[in-house]
């Protein structure tokens, strides 16, 4: 199902033209117009979910296939250094485009770029918590 007011579904089934690095039934893979990095890629479905909570696992599988092919590209191709494979959901987690999406960042030695998040720290105790109300 496409969303008629979402901009990745117009992307996504080409109502709207982008860089396209492959495409098949089900997805298309973009070049994100605000790269982190050289070669930053977005996995979009071409159906609607919003975020992980929404999607059908076989989905989620699906994209996570084809970011493991674009990373393989990039390394071969762009000569990267590695790569970070990112998905944001929810405004707190820093999605700001409605529409699940696979982030596919290739990295290069001293590009610059903190993808990375600063370690915190809890007490066993703390940790005995979460671990208690996750199990
Ligand atoms: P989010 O913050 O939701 O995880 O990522 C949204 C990404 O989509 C950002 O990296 C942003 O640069 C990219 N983006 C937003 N609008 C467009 C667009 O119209 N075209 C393309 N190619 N990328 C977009
Ligand atoms: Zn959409």
């Amino acid at each position: 199902m496409k969303d008629n007011n979402c901009i990745f579904c117009k992307i996504a089934n080409g109502e709207i033209p982008s860089r396209t690095l492959y495409e098949d039934e089900k997805y298309r893979v973009i070049l994100d117009l605000g790269p982190a990095t050289r070669g930053h890629a977005l996995v979009l479905p071409k159906d609607h979910f919003a975020n992980i909570y929404e999607i059908p696992a076989e989905w989620a599988a699906g994209a996570i296939e084809i970011g493991q092919q674009m990373a393989l590209r990039m390394r071969e191709r762009l000569h990267t250094d590695g790569a970070n494979l990112i998905q944001n959901n929810g405004e707190a987690a820093g999605q700001t485009v409605p529409h699940f999406h696979l982030h596919v960042i290739p990295r290069y030695r001293n590009d610059g770029q903190h993808m990375l998040w600063r370690p915190g720290s809890m007490t066993d105790a703390e940790l005995d918590e979460v671990l208690e109300a996750l199990t």
